[in-house]
């Protein structure tokens, strides 16, 4: 099963505010944006212009990858509220 098809395999229901809370002062500074890289579902997105961290938050796997690599070790980051963010689908 390849990742595409992996992902098809879940459902997301996303909260209406973002889990994942970079510290955009260190954002700015971060040399090499780790997390834009080792993120599987794509949710950093370094948007030059704005200088700011874009965060998809709602495509967010809980993997806790992007915690563990920030350059800065400055990523507020906690579980979706209750029922929301990533499950597996049944059947
Ligand atoms: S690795 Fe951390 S500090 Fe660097 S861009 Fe990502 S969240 Fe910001
Ligand atoms: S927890 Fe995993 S899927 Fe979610 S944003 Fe971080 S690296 Fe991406």
């Amino acid at each position: 099963m390849n990742l595409d098809d992996k992902l098809a395999t879940l459902k997301y229901t996303p909260d209406s505010v973002s889990h994942l809370k970079p510290n955009n002062a260190d954002c700015k500074t971060c040399k090499n944006r780790p997390c834009e890289n080792v993120c599987p579902a794509g949710v950093y997105e370094w948007l030059e212009d704005e200088q700011k961290l874009l965060v998809k938050y709602e495509n967010c796997l809980e993997c806790g990858a992007c915690r563990i690599v920030c350059e800065k070790q400055s990523l507020d980051w906690e579980y979706p509220k209750g029922t929301k963010g990533v499950m597996f689908k049944k059947g």
